[in-house]
């Protein structure tokens, strides 16, 4: 990578350049620019032979004025603490933009968890839940899947909590299997809400999504679900990739068989009929959408200047620094920034969440119509603040709207002591 920006560093980048088009103070922004805590824990497990391992871990609380935190807890080896950090505030920012009652915050473990048994994955998320366990909670702050964690982490974190607690709150960890609270819809609304993003990007710059071709980084639970539904659209799915490698196919790859051919074999690489080449190519190839899906930076302003797609829908986080937001734009691609393509998912979590605390639950009809529903309603926003502020950068849009929001509740709700 030619950059040395943190996400951090690039959040605050974000929030710098939207500010001057918002009424807020310098101080109000240093402090929704900072979060209110970060729990920072070693939690140590016995491994299956025996020994001891001790693994950082970590929960930032980034804003609580709109609500509750909530955001996702990842398992990856590069988890940092700064980088948690700077994931906690863009979830604050995206629950505003998409106008959820949530605050935002989230979690890391430093883990490989392709390293780990099943039961030593188990037992160290519930070190992970005893130590969350005074800070969470369906009114406090409320946890969810990232990489690598899925509906068989939150059901480990919700028993502990419940177990600990004495009580039961489903409402406090989202993402759960259908069994126990979990809601239809949830495991698809990340890369469903990417993919109604793209669709409406398309249909903003007078051309249709199903007739383009798409590339997809990463091919874990958003890419691959982009892929099968931008598949769905009428799209064409040239490339995708993984941790591993990258696989295309100019005439189209089916979503599915490559999903299958990675849960037998781990890794997109060697299916069959596609040619394997870099991931770095797959993110600069000739097609009209591409979509990171996988982490951080992965677009900086050196590949940015060599970006042929002409929109791009972030369903990872911080896919793009702000230098290759700069070049991105002087080539007039259009890009979703995160916080609106990969909305999908918390705004489900939020129905699970409001479903748990009802005590029902919605069919899978009525959890897609209302995210179609909110998402279409948050570009169309993005797209008007865009004009209101004369601007071309979609992200310092979506930035305006999101602040004036959290600045608003912050205002109202005042400092103390
Ligand atoms: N981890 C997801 C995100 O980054 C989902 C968070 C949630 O559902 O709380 O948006």
């Amino acid at each position: 990578m030619s950059e040395s920006t943190t996400p951090f560093e690039n959040l605050r980048s974000q929030l710098e350049t939207a500010s001057s088009y918002v009424d807020v103070a310098p101080d109000v922004l240093d402090r929704l620019s900072h979060p209110e805590r970060v729990l920072e824990t070693n939690l140590t497990i016995e491994r299956d032979d025996g020994t001891l391992e001790r693994f950082p871990a970590f929960r930032s609380q980034f804003n609580g004025d709109r609500g509750p935190y909530k955001g996702g807890i990842r398992y990856h080896p590069d988890v940092t603490r700064e980088e948690v950090v700077a994931l906690s505030g863009w979830m604050t920012y995206k629950c505003a933009l998409v106008d959820v009652p949530f605050g935002g915050g989230k979690g890391g473990i430093v883990v490989d968890p392709a390293a780990l048994s099943t039961a030593e994955l188990e037992r160290l998320t519930r070190a992970y839940g005893t130590e969350l366990r005074p800070l969470v909670g369906e009114d406090r702050d409320i946890p969810a899947p990232d990489v690598n964690t899925g509906p068989r982490e939150m059901n480990w974190l919700k028993d502990t909590y419940e177990t600990l607690e004495g009580t039961t709150a489903p409402g406090s960890f989202t993402g759960k299997a259908l069994e126990t609270g979990g809601s239809e819809g949830r495991v698809e609304a990340t890369g469903r809400s990417t993919v109604i993003a793209a669709r409406e990007a398309f249909e903003y710059l007078g051309r249709n999504l199903d007739d383009a071709t798409v590339a997809v980084q990463g091919y874990g639970n958003a890419g691959w679900i982009s892929a099968k539904l931008a598949a769905e659209a009428g799209a064409t799915v040239v490339a995708v990739s993984d941790s591993r490698g990258a696989i295309v196919d100019r005439d189209g790859l089916d979503p599915i068989a490559v999903k299958e051919h990675k849960d037998e074999t781990g890794s997109v690489v060697g299916f069959a009929d596609a040619e394997p080449f870099a991931d770095d190519a797959l993110l600069t190839m000739d097609v009209d959408l591409l979509i990171p899906a996988a982490l951080e930076n992965a677009v900086d302003a050196e590949l940015a200047a060599d970006v042929q797609a002409d929109v791009i829908s972030e369903a990872a986080n911080g896919p793009t620094t702000p230098a290759a937001d700069e070049v991105l734009l002087e080539n007039e691609v259009f890009y979703v920034p995160d916080i609106l393509a990969n909305a999908g998912g918390v705004v489900v979590s939020y129905y699970e969440w409001v479903q748990n605390r009802q005590r029902v639950s919605w069919s899978e009809e009525r959890v897609n119509r209302e995210l179609e529903e909110t998402i279409v309603a948050a570009f169309d926003a993005l797209v008007e603040t865009l004009e209101s502020i004369a601007s071309d950068d979609p992200r310092t849009a979506a930035y305006v709207i999101a602040i004036d929001r959290v600045a608003a509740a912050a205002e109202r709700n005042g400092t103390w002591p």
